[in-house]
C-alpha cells in the first residue's frame, strides 16, 4: 500500500504569525497603561495587522485546498501505476508460464513422435503427465475407447506409491461423463459437487477421490479415450491445469491414433486379408533370425509344408466363396493346433500353409502335423445343408537335421509335401 505524500503545511506559518501577534498584543496593553498615543499608533498597526491576516487565512485555506487535492491526484496517479505495474506482473509470469507450458507440449510431441506402438505411446503419455501433475497424492489414468463395444479400458495408469487399486477397470461415473459429453471436467471436492451423487462414487471406488480434473481425448469430434488426473486431497486443480491437460490430451490422442495406424497398417503389411495369418514375406524376414538362434542355442526346429488336397475341384463343385470359407477354416485349425510362443504359422500362398515350429524334434513335428491332418479330416464344413471335407498333405523337415541353411530347410519340406501328394495325399511325409 502506498504511504500518503508528505505535503508542506501552512501551519507553521499560522504559529509564526500568532507568535509575533502575542507580544503585540502585551505591548499593547504595556502602551496603554503607560503611553496612550503611542496607543493609537499601535491600534493602527494591529489593524492592519488583523485585515491583512484574514484575506491571508483564506488564501491559506485556499491554498491548502488546492494542494489537497493534488495530493489526491497524485495519490490516484501513484495508486493507478501500482495496479498497471502488478497486471503487468501477471501477465510476464503468465506469459512466463505459457513459455514453460508450450516447451513441455513441445518436448511430450517430440518424446510421443517416435512411438509406434499403441502400448509405448500409452506410457510414454500417462508418464509425461506424472511427470505435470504428479505427487503423492495424485493418480494418473489412460483409457482407450473399445470401437466395438464401446466400453473404456485403462490402458495406462501412473501413480508415484506403487501400491494402489483402480477399481473401476472401465472407467467410473466421471469418465462416463467425461465420454458421454465430450467435455473436459474439473471436480474441485467430490463432495459438494452437485452435478455427481457423492455415495455414489464412495460405492464406485475403493480409492478416496476428492477432486480431479479428466479430458477427451478426441481424433476430431470422434472420442478415442480418456485422459484423467485424480487426487485424494480436495482443490488440488486449476481451471488452468484443466486447459494444460486438455492441449496434452489433444496432442495425446492425435499420437496414439497415429501409433493405432501405424499398428494396423504394419499388420496388413505382414498378415493375410483372408486368414489373418502371416504373410510368406514375413517368414522371409523372420527365418534368418531364427535359423541363428536355433544355431546359437543349439537346438532343433522343424518346418511344416502344407497343402489342401484336391482344392481346384472344391472350389469347382462348390465355389470359390466356399473355397475361402475352407482356407478361414482351415487358418483357424492351424492357429488351434500350433498357435504358440516362438512358432509362426502363415499362408505361403493360395491354398498352401507353412509351419515354423520353434525348438521342436522331427519327431515331436510329426506328431503335430499328424494330428493336424487328422482334425482336417474330421472337420466337415456344411455348405446349403450339406457336408463338405477336404483334406491335407504335410511335409516335415528339420533344421539343422535335414537342412543346414534357411533355403534348404523349405525345399526339403516342399519335397517332403511332394512325396505326400504323389504317395496318395491326406498324409505327412518326412523329409
Ligand atoms: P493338389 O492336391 O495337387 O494340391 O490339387 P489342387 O487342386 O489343390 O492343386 P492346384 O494347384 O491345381 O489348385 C490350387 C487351387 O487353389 C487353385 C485355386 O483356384 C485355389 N485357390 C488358390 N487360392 C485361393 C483362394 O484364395 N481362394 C479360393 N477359393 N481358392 C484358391
Ligand atoms: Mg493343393
Ligand atoms: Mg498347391
Amino acid at each position: 500500500m502506498i504511504k500518503k505524500l508528505k505535503i508542506p503545511s501552512f501551519k507553521s506559518r499560522f504559529i509564526l504569525i500568532a507568535t509575533l501577534f502575542l507580544p503585540l498584543v502585551l505591548f499593547f496593553v504595556f502602551a496603554t497603561f503607560f503611553y496612550p498615543p503611542f496607543f493609537i499608533f499601535l491600534s493602527v498597526g494591529l489593524f492592519i495587522i488583523i485585515v491583512y491576516l484574514i484575506p491571508l487565512q483564506n488564501r491559506l485555506v485556499l491554498r491548502k485546498a488546492e494542494v489537497d487535492l493534488l495530493s489526491q491526484d497524485f495519490l490516484e496517479r501513484i495508486n493507478m501505476t501500482v495496479l498497471e505495474t502488478q497486471k503487468e506482473q501477471a501477465a510476464i509470469s503468465s506469459f512466463r508460464e505459457k513459455i514453460v507450458n508450450f516447451s513441455e507440449l513441445k518436448g511430450l510431441t517430440e518424446r510421443l513422435g517416435i512411438c509406434l506402438s499403441l502400448e509405448e505411446t500409452s506410457k510414454v503419455l500417462s508418464s509425461e503427465v506424472n511427470k505435470l501433475f504428479g505427487g503423492p497424492e495424485t493418480v494418473i489414468i489412460l483409457y482407450v475407447l473399445e470401437g466395438r463395444t464401446g466400453d473404456l479400458g485403462i490402458i495406462a495408469s501412473y501413480k508415484e506409491k506403487l501400491e494402489f487399486n483402480i477399481k473401476q477397470k472401465k472407467g467410473d461415473i466421471f469418465d462416463r461423463w467425461v465420454v458421454k459429453t465430450l467435455q473436459p471436467l474439473l471436480i474441485e471436492d467430490v463432495k459438494i459437487d452437485y452435478r455427481f451423487d457423492a455415495d455414489k462414487i464412495l460405492e464406485e471406488d475403493t480409492r478416496a477421490i476428492r477432486s480431479l480434473i479428466s479430458v477427451p481425448l478426441l481424433v476430431g469430434h470422434r472420442p478415442i479415450g480418456v485422459l484423467r488426473v485424480d487426487s485424494s486431497q480436495v482443490n488440488t486443480f486449476t481451471t488452468e491445469d484443466l486447459r494444460f491437460l486438455n492441449a496434452i490430451g489433444d496432442i495425446g490422442a492425435i499420437a496414439m491414433e497415429n501409433a493405432q495406424l501405424y499398428e494396423r497398417i504394419e499388420q496388413l503389411a505382414i498378415r493375410d486379408g483372408l486368414t489373418n495369418l502371416y504373410l510368406r514375406r514375413y517368414l522371409n524376414e523372420r527365418l534368418p533370425e531364427e535359423v541363428s538362434r536355433h544355431l546359437r542355442s543349439k537346438s532343433e526346429m522343424s518346418f511344416l509344408m502344407i497343402d489342401l488336397d484336391f482344392f481346384k475341384e472344391y472350389n469347382d463343385k462348390y465355389g470359390h466363396m466356399a473355397g475361402d470359407i475352407v482356407l478361414k477354416m482351415v487358418s483357424i485349425v492351424l492357429m488351434e493346433c500350433f498357435d504358440q510362443p516362438g512358432n509362426l504359422v502363415f499362408r505361403y500362398g493360395g491354398e498352401e500353409f507353412g509351419v515354423l515350429l520353434s525348438d521342436c524334434t522331427k519327431k515331436k513335428a510329426l506328431e503335430l502335423a499328424e494330428d493336424f491332418r487328422k482334425r482336417i479330416e474330421n472337420q466337415s464344413i456344411l455348405l446349403r445343408r450339406q457336408k463338405t471335407n477336404v483334406t491335407v498333405s504335410v511335409g516335415v523337415a528339420s533344421f539343422p537335421k535335414d537342412a543346414q541353411e534357411k533355403e534348404e530347410l523349405i525345399y526339403k519340406a516342399d519335397r517332403a509335401l511332394y512325396q505326400a501328394k504323389r504317395s496318395g495325399r491326406n498324409r505327412v511325409c518326412i523329409a
